[in-house]
């Protein structure tokens, strides 16, 4: 088969999956009237894959299929196999409105990862498992997240140790059979759950031989039996108090996953106990998931960088010399994280058959969009000024008493009309609200991972400065 369409991913959601919205369960998320904004969001990377225009993008040849798949499930080869998957991550997220589909990308990170640790486990039964797995992926075109973060308990302990709370914080592996493994523990914050055909399941941090239980990675159906969901509450429609919008809506909620004893048939195990390479998997993951961010970050940080310039021009201080200094950090701002992105493919290298962008370019690019993100907002804010939250609303503006009124005061430049500045107040507000911050703080790991990785993957260099200057100075 190889190729699915958006009607086909859309009918496949009505498959008994446990969810809750705001306290009710769900009964169809592909007809739910929030769910539904999140599944067509999803549905963009199968109607891309459709469209003529980007086939050569989203589609690759398999070989070993010989048929078209999906490119998220292709393994990337080399430099421009790993930059044609960052232009698929950005046109769709840019299709998204700054929001990626996410049908297939997170859920490429985790699979990648997993083939890359089951190749350094040496054990052919994982190679074999996650390899047909693939397969199976790349025939159905199958929609997949990957739940990593565990609820964790307390943060500063060990999954096992005896003064966490109990024992269910990480998930674990409570008992096997011929079967399959039966796990149970709790994941949270994980995106597109609701509304994707399966999930990936890897450990969230390194584990020690104490924790060998937690040391699980496989893959289920959402409709697992024992397997449920909430997912968070999110704004699903214009308010009635912004001004008129056509295009559609664009968000994503995340999930809070418990898995109550639930079965993982053997073909689906990817690791079980072998808490040694929970280091290797879970630092793979986050390498790769860091690189998604880093793509899908660049149609949102144009979006942020245009939102910071149109409300100049609008407000008439496009040519104050200190809105051009602004306008020129956000620029750097921007222009980094392109780079970094696109350094980190050409600097590639190759773990086992698969290439992964450059660790240390990866990590900055990352790092660099999340650290300085607030300090972007906060420049939108400061020249959209106070009307960014004390603008009368689209209602106000629609009443005949006050129309004139608005029109009269609230314009600054005299180019552009009342309408189009309130407007673009609006979408100020709609692309800098909290959820974002966090998103962008701690969506693909926390800034703090990212700099213990860069140091860490920064110790040869390091060595070779200090290397240099010993040289100079003649020390032996
Ligand atoms: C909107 C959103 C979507 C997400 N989507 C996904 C997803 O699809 N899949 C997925 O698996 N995850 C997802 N995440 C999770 C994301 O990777 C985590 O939020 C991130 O790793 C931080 O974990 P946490 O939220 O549990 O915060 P915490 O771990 O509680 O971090 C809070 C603070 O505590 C610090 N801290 C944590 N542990 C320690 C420690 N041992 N010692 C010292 N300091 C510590 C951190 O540095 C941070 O400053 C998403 C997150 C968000 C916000």
């Amino acid at each position: 088969m190889g190729l699915i369409s958006a009607k086909q991913y859309r009918e496949s959601l009505n498959d008994g999956r446990v969810v809750y919205y705001k306290g009710e369960k769900v009964d169809n998320v592909a007809t739910h009237p929030d769910l539904k904004v999140c599944v067509d969001l999803m549905a963009l990377d199968y109607e891309l894959a459709e469209d003529p225009g980007y086939k050569d993008l989203a589609v690759v040849h398999d070989a070993e299929l010989d048929e078209p798949v999906s490119r998220y499930y292709y393994k990337p080869q080399n430099a421009e196999d790993l930059l044609k998957a960052h232009e698929l991550i950005v046109k769709a997220t840019e299709l998204g409105d700054g929001y990626i589909p996410l049908a297939h990308d997170i859920g490429a990170d985790a699979l990648n990862a997993i083939s890359i640790a089951a190749h350094m486990t040496g054990n052919q039964d994982y190679i074999n498992r996650i390899e047909a797995y693939r397969k199976k992926l790349k025939r159905e075109d199958t929609a997949t997240c990957a739940a990593v973060t565990d609820v964790k308990g307390n943060r500063m302990l060990k999954p096992s140790d005896p003064d966490q709370k109990h024992k269910d914080f990480n998930v674990r592996i409570v008992d096997q059979n011929e079967k399959g493994i039966i796990v149970r523990g709790a994941k949270i914050h994980i995106t597109g759950a609701a509304y994707c055909n399966e999930i990936f399941v890897l450990p969230c941090h390194a584990m020690t031989e104490a924790d060998k239980d937690y040391a699980v990675a496989f893959a289920i159906p959402v409709n697992t039996k024992g397997l449920r969901q909430v997912c968070r509450p999110f704004k699903a429609h214009y308010s009635p108090l912004e001004f008129p919008n056509t295009r559609p809506v664009r968000v994503h909620t995340d999930s809070f996953i418990i898995f109550d004893d639930v079965l993982v048939p053997w073909d689906r195990v990817f690791l079980c106990g072998e808490w040694k390479f929970t280091g290797p998997m879970v630092y793979n993951f986050a390498l790769l998931h860091r690189r998604t961010g880093c793509s899908y970050r660049v149609p949102l940080s144009e979006q942020l960088v245009g939102g910071a310039v149109a409300i100049a021009e609008y407000n008439g201080i496009a040519k104050a010399p200190h809105v051009k200094e602004k306008l020129t950090d956000l620029l750097i701002y921007l222009e980094t994280l392109k780079s970094l992105a696109k350094t980190a493919c050409y600097d590639y290298e190759m773990r086992g058959d698969i290439a992964v962008p450059n660790t240390i370019s990866t990590n900055m690019a990352k790092y660099h969009f999340a650290h300085n993100y607030h300090d972007v907002v906060k420049t939108i804010q400061d020249l959209a000024g106070g009307l960014l939250v004390t603008a009368p609303t689209y209602k106000d503006y629609s009443n005949p008493d006050l129309k004139d009124d608005i029109e009269k005061y609230l314009t600054a430049n005299k180019e552009i009309s009342t309408e189009n500045r309130l407007r673009m107040f609006d979408l100020v507000r709609r692309i800098t609200t909290a959820d974002l911050e966090v998103i962008c703080l701690h969506g693909e790991g926390s800034p703090i991972a990212e700099r213990m990785t860069i140091f860490m993957e920064g110790g040869k260099v390091l060595k070779r400065c200090k290397q240099i200057v010993e040289e100079m100075a003649q020390i032996q």
